[in-house]
């Protein structure tokens, strides 16, 4: 298994982690395979969207913060459920084909880390199964 860590600067943010990941598939020598991307975090994410526009990263920040409001009839003591719902909306990983010793994306897809109680130092785990 490999890691890298994911320094946030806001509350809410989402982090394109596509060079991160694509340079440990290169590292791990899997020529066909599939690469698994996990966020070992209960306000945290990990998804696959767009990344040639920055407004599509504003926009679903702005549509989760609509759907799930920071301030709601919560019972989690901690304050933070919103983040947590998010976290859980969104998911914990995602799985990556791998061909040719590269990640399959389209071409408009970036892998994006999702910040939802920051600005927090996180980790991100990938496994490389292959051959
Ligand atoms: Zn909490």
């Amino acid at each position: 298994m490999f890691e890298f860590s994911v320094r946030t600067t806001r509350h809410s943010e989402i982090v394109d982690i596509t060079w991160q990941v694509e340079k440990i598939v290169e590292k791990s020598g899997v020529r066909d395979g599939i690469c698994i991307v996990y966020v070992p975090h209960t306000t945290a994410a990990v998804t696959i969207n767009e990344n040639a526009d920055p407004s599509v990263k504003t926009d679903i920040l702005n549509y989760l913060n609509i759907i799930v409001p920071w301030n709601g009839n919560y019972t989690h003591l901690e304050g933070n459920s919103a983040a947590h719902i998010k976290a859980s909306v969104i998911g914990s990983d995602r799985t990556i084909i791998i061909r040719n010793g590269h990640l399959v994306l389209g071409t408009w897809q970036g892998i994006y880390f999702c910040e939802f109680d920051g600005p927090r130092s996180r980790r991100v785990f990938v496994e490389v199964i292959g051959k």
